[in-house]
């Protein structure tokens, strides 16, 4: 523990640059909007200006909607339709992911942004509705000291790449296989 401890103190001196950082949460698992709605919570006590884009229409209303439309510090753009798991429509869909990252933009181009949260991301990248070179270096160009959460499955390699922080997310099993609905307070 001893030789453990001093290994971890050296590492923590050693950590000392002090930047803006993108993580991307990906993978199959439950956990990736609502960890990056964790983050959201712990820079809200800071006091952080938050930019909230949401790539995916969801069927229902969730709870953090709810909650975080009553934020001050808080700004979301939604996409008021488009694609969801159940209909694709490429056209529509193009026009209303280009409409959500246009706002997406304005919070990575401005400086008072603590945080951004680009939630299901990937997906427009690999459905090719949004132009993944124009996105990577809109996030590379960003204010020094502002974060950013990407979420989503199935992340494209070069979003991994740019990425400090990824974790992807295992599937080991989920309550919805065996027939749970899905529960308010967690799953929306
Ligand atoms: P959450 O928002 O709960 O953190 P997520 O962002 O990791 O989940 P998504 O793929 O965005 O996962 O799916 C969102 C919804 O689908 C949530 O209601 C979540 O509980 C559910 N879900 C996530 N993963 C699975 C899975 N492996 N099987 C079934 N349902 C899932
Ligand atoms: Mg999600």
């Amino acid at each position: 523990m001893q030789r453990k401890k001093i290994h971890i103190d050296k590492n923590i001196l050693t950590a000392d640059i002090d930047k803006g950082i993108i993580i991307l949460l990906t993978g199959n698992g439950k956990g990736k909007s609502s960890s990056a709605l964790g983050m959201v919570c712990r820079a809200l006590g800071y006091g952080m200006q938050i930019g909230i884009a949401k790539f995916l229409k969801g069927k229902q209303t969730t709870g953090e909607d709810i909650f975080l439309s009553k934020q001050p510090n808080v700004q979301i753009a939604a996409m008021k339709t488009g694609f969801t798991w159940e209909t694709q429509d490429k056209i529509l869909d193009t026009k209303m992911a280009l409409e959500t990252w246009d706002k997406a933009e304005k919070y990575l181009n401005d400086k008072s942004i603590g945080l951004v949260v680009l939630d299901e991301l990937t997906y427009m990248l690999n459905y090719k509705y949004l132009n993944k070179e124009k996105i990577i270096n809109v996030l590379m160009n960003r204010p020094k000291n502002q974060h950013v959460v990407i979420t989503g499955r199935a992340a494209d390699q070069d979003l991994i790449d740019i990425a400090d922080t990824v974790s992807e997310i295992k599937d080991v099993k989920h309550a919805f296989r065996a027939n749970i609905k899905a529960q308010k307070g967690i799953d929306l």
